[in-house]
């Protein structure tokens, strides 16, 4: 960015700010500029200078599906990390929820409230926009089955609504474009306690059969071809524990990476290029990354 100017009397941002302590992965260089706004108007105003001065603005979830670059990001990155953002209300079956909320603060507010449908999210960690963006949860649960409405800010700082008819979820992936959402309203089903407890158990353990442990792994890094699994065709060309750098593949579930102490976002991305070459060379399959680069 030429001029950083603009942002600076902003009042809630931090200029050349490390990105790393706010991923999953603790990796990535820092933001020219941090934003975390306090309120809807602090918010508009930003998305407003970014538009008319063509700085691109990113937004940062939990930074469990991307990954930044040592280099950092040039231009504004956003977080929704402040109270106005992360609001969880729940009126019946009707949950409203801030789209920088945790995901797991989510699933306990719904279980006290006697509230499932959400089990598929458990185990990993994100946000509520981070999940709805990229319909979060397993094979036959995204989280995009469960939304009424998202209520999302378009690049002139406006607030719109858009309801489930014109929201389109699918295998990891979402029709919305907007550059944020700024929260989501769910509908769930009423549950009884034991039936919770019992399907929160069964998801977690099927996550630990899975796939590495969450703290010390990544992913997921490849989106599945049409009709095939990119987990099963990195384990069939044999490149499970494959290392670079710091960087692994897991045993457990191919598409996903193990972070082992003093791993770079490099590490990564060259591994996923070379899991990428070696599953092109043996089944001429082109394996398209999920996870995003910054
Ligand atoms: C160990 C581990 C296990 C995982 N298991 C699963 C799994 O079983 N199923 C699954 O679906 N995923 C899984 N993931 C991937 C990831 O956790 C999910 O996709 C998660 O929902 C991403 O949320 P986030 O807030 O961390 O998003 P981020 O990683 O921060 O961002 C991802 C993308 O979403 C965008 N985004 C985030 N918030 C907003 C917003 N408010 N408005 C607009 N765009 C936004 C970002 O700009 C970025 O493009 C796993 C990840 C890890 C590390």
């Amino acid at each position: 960015m030429e001029d950083t100017g603009a942002f600076k009397d902003l009042g809630f941002v931090q200029l050349n700010r490390m990105l790393a302590p706010f991923t999953h992965a603790g990796v990535g260089g820092p933001a020219e500029v941090l934003a975390e706004p306090q309120t809807r108007e602090d918010l508009a105003r930003l998305v407003r200078i970014c538009s008319a001065q063509k700085v691109p603005l990113k937004i940062l979830g939990g930074g469990t599906n991307l990954l930044i670059r040592s280099a950092g990001v040039s231009g504004v990155v956003l977080r929704l990390a402040q109270p106005e953002f992360q609001h969880i209300d729940i009126t019946g079956k009707t949950v409203r929820c801030g789209a920088g909320a945790d995901t797991l603060d989510l699933i306990k507010a719904c279980s006290r409230a006697g509230l499932g449908g959400l089990e598929s999210l458990v185990g990993f960690a994100g946000t509520v926009g981070g999940a709805v963006v990229n319909n979060a949860g397993d094979e036959r649960n995204g989280i995009g089955q469960l939304v009424r409405r998202v209520e999302v800010m378009e690049q002139s700082g406006q607030i719109v609504l858009r309801d489930s008819e014109e929201l389109r979820f699918g295998d990891h992936s979402s029709n919305i474009d907007e550059p944020v959402i700024l929260s989501v309203e769910l509908v769930l089903e009423p549950t009884a306690e034991t039936q919770l407890v019992r399907r929160l158990r069964r998801a977690l353990i099927r996550r630990m059969a899975h796939q590495p442990p969450v703290h010390q792994s990544i992913g997921r890094i490849f989106r599945d071809p049409r009709g095939l699994d990119a987990a099963d065709l990195i384990a069939k060309a044999g490149l499970g524990r494959t290392k670079l750098g710091a960087a692994e593949v897991s045993d457990r579930n191919g598409n996903f990476f193990l972070t082992n102490p003093g791993v770079t976002t490099e590490d990564i991305l060259r591994l996923a290029d070379l899991v990428r070459e070696r599953v092109q060379e043996r089944f001429h399959v082109s394996l398209e990354r999920e996870i995003a680069v910054w």
